[in-house]
């Protein structure tokens, strides 16, 4: 299946909705991470709706999902920008038992942040109390209170696929009958379909008997956005005699992004060339 994300609108009732389906994007974010299935499972639950909610961005910039806790999962983010790329990462207790843990379990007394920084202009951020029982109801909950959006929110997912429906409602929505009508049809959606069936399929499956208008279909991708020259950036911070007994002590100075996991080198020379840039630019 590819990696996309479809969006519609019901011209008749004003509603909108998105349909995500991501699987090689989701595959590349899980990849030598070794994360525990339950964290797994909410990580790829949160790409989907980090999707679902960077589709709307008007703006180039970034928007964030962050679940903090102190529970035994203690951070969660995805980050993606307005192309539609996204990386994501989870801090947890390596040594605690995750088996048979649900969403509360992980989750308990945490809190959701939503952040959006655009390139240009103000930087956003909403919070909602992580206290469902499912990540779907939380954001909802945030819609709901947060922007008075009335939203409903599907996540499916298994350890290599993950997939989001959203309806939600436009300021010119026919009724509150015809958003019930519409989340009563999108209630008979299965895991099984929403993770193998092509989007327009399902969709014309699902609302076969509603005038489904299509808006557009974008294509969704892991991105990390890391580079040497960022990492250099970030171990050139360090005191510059802990640099130097690195380097005397082993050659060179390995970095390892936390998100991608790719691993970048930087000897002497590397080094002395970013302080000389970095020289010229503070003289300048
Ligand atoms: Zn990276």
């Amino acid at each position: 299946m590819p990696d996309n994300i479809h969006r519609f609108i019901f011209d008749s009732f004003g509603i909108r909705g998105e349909l995500v389906q991501l699987e090689d994007s989701v595959q590349r974010l899980l990849q030598s991470h070794q994360y525990p299935p339950a964290i797994a499972d909410l990580l790829n639950q949160v790409a989907a709706v980090t999707i679902l909610l960077t589709t709307t961005l008007k703006f180039e910039g970034r928007l964030t999902l962050q679940l903090q806790t102190s529970n035994k999962m203690k951070l969660l983010v995805v980050q993606a920008n307005h192309k539609l790329g996204y990386r994501g990462i989870a801090r947890y207790d390596k040594q605690a038992d995750y088996n048979g843990m649900s969403f509360s379990d992980l989750t308990k007394g945490g809190q959701l942040s939503i952040t959006i920084e655009p390139k240009k202009g103000k930087r956003y951020q909403g919070y909602v109390a992580l206290d469902k029982d499912t990540f779907a109801a939380c954001v909802e909950d945030y819609f709901n209170l947060s922007e008075q959006l009335k939203t409903r929110i599907w996540l499916f997912n298994n350890d290599s696929q993950s997939c989001g429906l959203l309806l939600q409602a436009l300021p010119d929505m026919l009724s509150q009958d015809s958003f019930d009508h519409l989340v009563y049809l999108a209630e008979t959606l299965t895991a099984e379909e929403c993770l193998s069936i092509d989007a327009s399929v399902l969709l014309s499956r699902l609302f076969h008997q509603e005038e489904v208008r299509d808006l557009q279909l974008d294509e969704v991708k892991f991105h990390c956005g890391c580079s040497k020259k960022k990492m250099l950036d970030s171990v050139a911070l360090f005191p510059v005699e802990e640099i130097q007994s690195m380097i005397e002590e082993k050659g060179k100075i390995t970095v390892k992004c936390e998100f991608c996991l790719n691993q970048f080198n930087f000897n002497a020379l590397d080094l002395k060339r970013h302080q000389a840039i970095q020289g010229n630019k503070t003289q300048h």
